[in-house]
């Protein structure tokens, strides 16, 4: 399957019954953005920004940011979409310079857009350089850890006050879903995103409640776990009643085993390491979408994530 997937890289991912699934990249670095498309990435549907701001001993200010987006826009060309997830630190990634005070629970503390919203000018600067350097090229921005629509409403607020400094933007704005509480409320969350990104490494590990870096126990945070996937069907159900479309940005989506699932389910976009990019669009082109939908439901009356992992085994 590798060679035959290589060759056709560049061709888009149709299930036999002619669903079209996209199939981005997910970066740390905007240098690899060309590398993405050359592996056949249809956009960067996971552009890690935490990574950026990571590489500087201080904030970048707007103009290095822009830089650094611009190099990924200018890579992708003008069809292809760049999801850009606003800065995302705290919990497993500390920013030196900004310190947090000690906490107990750091995965339940001051993280993700939490913290973000602690610095709004932080978040204002970051979505003023995306939008500068979008150029009109389409630009999706999505809020990490976003626990319930009033937080969504307090990044979107900062969000409204930028985007009118602009003319003929093409802009949508999205949450990841990585807390439980967000995909269970999906449906009040709905009504205002354009989309949801479905991040199955920390909703994994919120939903198990078990550290995803754990030494012994992250063999078990295993996201085809039933209870993730009604999680993820619950997400996908809302987006579907509003005219939103489900993205997956974990590891999930290049697991070899959850592809069929995740396509079953209903998702529209998998994005993952663009090494992958060839290997999942045609695993993708394998897959009924009806025959996989049908057995995605089955899975969900399972109680394991063993029970899930040989119903999937049994059938390919
Ligand atoms: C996730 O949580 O699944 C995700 C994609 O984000 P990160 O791995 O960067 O936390
Ligand atoms: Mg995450």
């Amino acid at each position: 399957l590798e060679a035959e997937a290589f060759t056709a890289r560049f061709e888009p991912a149709v299930t036999t019954d002619n669903v079209r699934i996209e199939v981005g990249a997910n970066l740390g670095n905007t240098s690899h953005a060309a590398d993405a498309v050359e592996r056949g990435a249809e956009g960067v549907g996971l552009l890690r920004t935490e990574f950026i701001f990571m590489a500087h001993p201080a904030a970048p200010d707007l103009d290095t940011q822009v830089t650094e987006y611009k190099r990924a826009f200018e890579a992708l060309g003008p069809g292809r979409p760049l999801v850009a997830r606003t800065l995302d630190v705290g919990g497993d990634k500390p920013l030196d310079y900004w310190p947090v005070p000690p906490e107990d629970n750091p995965f339940l503390g001051l993280r993700g857009i939490r913290l973000a919203l602690n610095r709004p000018q932080v978040l204002e600067t970051q979505m003023r350089a995306l939008i500068t350097a979008s150029e009109g090229r389409p630009l999706r921005i999505m809020f990490p850890m976003v626990k319930d629509v009033a937080e969504f409403h307090q990044a979107k607020a900062i969000y409204d006050r930028v985007v009118q400094e602009f003319d003929g933007v093409d802009v949508q704005l999205g949450v990841m879903v990585e807390v439980p509480s967000c995909a269970l409320l999906a449906e009040t969350l709905a009504p205002h995103v354009d989309f949801f990104s479905i991040g199955t490494n920390d909703l994994t590990q919120y939903t198990l409640a078990i550290d995803r870096g754990h030494p012994r126990l992250s063999g078990q945070a295993d996201g085809l776990h039933p209870a993730v996937l009604r999680l993820i069907l619950m997400t996908v159900a809302a987006a579907e009643a509003h005219g939103c479309w489900v993205g997956v940005c974990g590891e999930l989506a290049s697991d070899a085993q959850a592809v069929g699932v995740l396509v079953g389910l209903g998702v529209h976009e998998l994005s993952v390491n663009a090494r992958q990019v060839p290997l999942v669009k045609a695993r993708i082109r394998r897959l009924s979408q009806a025959e996989v939908s049908t057995r995605a439901e089955a899975l969900l009356s399972l109680a394991t994530a063993a029970e899930v992992r040989e119903a999937v085994e049994a059938e390919q």
